[in-house]
């Protein structure tokens, strides 16, 4: 997708040095491009093979619901500490340029087999594969990763054994 790069702002240096932060956030103030990435998206075979979406707190939510939307494919979220009541199960994780934690509610889980996990963008790949660890714990299959965003430089360390796919590589 040839103009989504224009929306797309780099910050160096945030949140911490050495680190260049891609921000998705413009896209949103552009509908026709919005939409256009949001069909692109939704087409993917990854999102058509699998039953549902899972998407990862909180960028993730915004294409991960849209996407849910357009494709008719039901969503479950996973999301950082403490903003999720219920059983949980949960999982930390290490990423470009922090630690964290993700959960999942055992309830959203229980319903469907597969799984697309959808993100604003691929880094490392450390919160991705938190997100595939949690849904294999539970003997969900994981059909691939789908994010707006790769950064190839990164070259996802992990060598995550899942279909990817990007609209977009820096
Ligand atoms: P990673 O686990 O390293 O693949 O990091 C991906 C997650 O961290 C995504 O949820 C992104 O929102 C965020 N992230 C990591 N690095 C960046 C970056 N350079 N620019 C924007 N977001 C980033």
């Amino acid at each position: 997708m040839k103009s989504l790069n224009e929306f797309i702002d780099t910050y160096k240096d945030y949140p911490k040095e050495g680190i260049e932060f891609k921000d998705v956030l413009g896209i949103l103030q552009e509908p026709r491009i919005f939409k256009e990435l949001i069909l692109k998206m939704s087409c993917s075979q990854i999102i058509k093979n699998a039953e549902a979406i899972i998407s990862i707190d909180a960028r993730g939510f915004i294409f991960g619901s849209a996407i849910s939307l357009q494709a008719s494919k039901p969503m479950i979220v996973a999301r950082k500490p403490g903003k999720l009541p219920g059983e949980l199960v949960e999982k930390n994780y290490s990423l470009e340029y922090s630690e964290d934690r993700l959960s999942v509610q055992k309830k959203a889980l229980e319903k469907y087999s597969s799984y697309a996990i959808v993100d604003d963008l691929l880094a490392t790949g450390g919160t991705v594969n938190c997100v595939s660890k949690i849904l294999e714990s539970n003997n969900k299959e994981v059909v691939g990763i789908l994010v707006v965003v790769e950064l190839l430089k990164l070259q996802r360390k992990l060598h995550l054994n899942y279909p990817i796919e990007s609209c977009i590589t820096f």
